[in-house]
């Protein structure tokens, strides 16, 4: 008999966890969803238990439960079991029902969960960027120490996953011949804005992507480049290139996904429609490939691939990435902390859209050089640095 993958999937109610549920729903023969969690959006939880029927559900306290519970109360024989908070969420990370786990919670609230089903040794297909950057060093360690496997979701990284042979090792880039990594980068919606505009944009201008359909964190970071520092940090991690070989680079129509140079003058790079679906599927599928319901890369309708270098005028927070990476870990953390409380500020109308920066940058130089090498420590500086963002948000509003 064929055995279906079973499949937990954190933050299912994002944007990354629907396009997770469209591969699903296309591959159903081959996978099923064990467990979904939500944060404030029950009754999406409740449609897609409706549709699914995980076996587990999580939601963030006991009057979504109760809301939850009550809402699927009519099937006679589905009766999941309903979990709450960072605890419901550790449990059915790195429950034994399920051997893939899709990373896809927003920010730092992914880190303890995806830890966990790091410690479980599971599948873990890492969407959830912001726990790499936090805690690259202790999370890569783990990996390994727990036997877990990893598979990156962010496009970039899995092009790069892909341009690289199977078996690549993180510890000896140079052996397999690496010179560097291309990250490719659209430059967002205020490529081409004249730079005084740049300053009055709106939440809703930063968060039209002209390429990618995504969350509102991720946007914004994509219209200030802060994505991509992160995408940087997160690189240096899974691949263990130096920072010098990590070039970033602007390609604007969003058709290759990223590259690798080699020694030998080769590079290698994937190419496809800009649509979250294909590294999704491909992540769930490796080393197998399935239809992920992207439709085929038409070649001969493609306009010129252009190729540019990033501006760190314009895209600073960029800029701050590299510089946090080759910091280390207390920086890299400052900076991904600080960046979620002031992009939360910004998406809020409390702060202009170039305060990110300025709250990122004084952030990052009050709190770059702490010792972190527990997750422990990782998430006590985080707090920290999460108070130092709250008062240099309400310093920026008065200068
Ligand atoms: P969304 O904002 O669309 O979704 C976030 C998910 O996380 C939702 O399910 C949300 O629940 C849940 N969530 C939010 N806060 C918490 C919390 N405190 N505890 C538990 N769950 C929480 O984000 P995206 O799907 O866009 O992004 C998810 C991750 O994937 C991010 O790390 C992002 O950087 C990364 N990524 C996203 C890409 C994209 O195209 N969207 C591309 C590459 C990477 P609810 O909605 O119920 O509140």
């Amino acid at each position: 008999m064929h055995i279906k993958k079973q499949i937990t999937l954190l933050g299912a109610t994002g944007s990354i966890g629907t396009s997770t549920l469209d591969v699903i729903r296309k591959n159903a023969h081959s996978m099923r969803l064990f467990a979904a969690t939500a944060f404030t959006q029950v009754d999406k939880l409740a449609a897609i238990a409706n549709e699914f029927f995980p076996e587990y559900l999580v939601v963030a306290d006991e009057r979504s439960a109760d809301k939850l519970s009550a809402t699927l109360a009519h099937h006679d024989k589905y009766k999941p079991t309903i979990l709450t908070g960072p605890e419901g969420l550790s449990k059915t990370a790195s429950h034994n029902g399920a051997d893939t786990v899709m990373s896809a919670i927003v920010g730092g609230a992914g880190l303890v969960p995806t830890m966990d089903a790091i410690k479980a040794g599971k599948c873990v297909l890492l969407a959830n960027k912001e726990s790499l950057v936090m805690s690259g060093e202790i999370f890569m360690r783990a990996v390994e120490e727990y036997g877990a496997t990893l598979i990156p979701v962010d496009s970039e990284h899995n092009a790069i996953f892909q341009s690289l042979p199977a078996e690549y090792d993180r510890r000896r880039p140079d052996e397999f011949g690496v010179r560097h990594i291309l990250l490719t980068a659209s430059g967002g919606p205020f490529r081409t804005l004249p730079m005084e505009q740049i300053s009055s944009v709106t939440p809703a201008q930063a968060c039209a992507h002209p390429n990618w359909d995504m969350g509102r964190k991720i946007s914004v970071d994509s219209a200030s480049m802060m994505n991509k520092g992160l995408e940087f940090i997160e690189a240096f991690w899974l691949f263990g290139v130096a920072p010098e070989n990590i070039k970033v680079v602007i390609h604007p129509q969003s058709i290759i996904h990223s590259m690798v140079q080699y020694v030998d003058g080769s590079v290698v790079a994937q190419m496809g429609n800009p649509d979250m679906k294909t590294p999704i599927a491909h992540a769930l599928a490796y080393p197998s490939r399935i239809t992920s319901g992207v439709n085929d890369l038409n070649l001969f309708d493609m306009q010129d691939l252009t190729f540019t270098r990033p501006c760190y005028e314009r895209y600073p927070n960029l800029y701050l990435a590299t510089q946090a990476c080759k910091l280390g870990q207390a920086a890299t953390t400052a900076l991904n902390a600080a960046n979620e409380e002031a992009v939360d500020a910004f998406l809020n109308e409390q702060i202009q859209f170039l305060d990110i920066y300025n709250v990122n940058k004084r952030v990052m130089e009050q709190c770059s050089s702490t010792e972190l090498s527990t997750i422990d420590q990782v998430l006590a500086h985080d707090k920290n640095c999460r108070e130092l963002a709250q008062g240099a948000i309400a310093q920026v509003k008065n200068d």
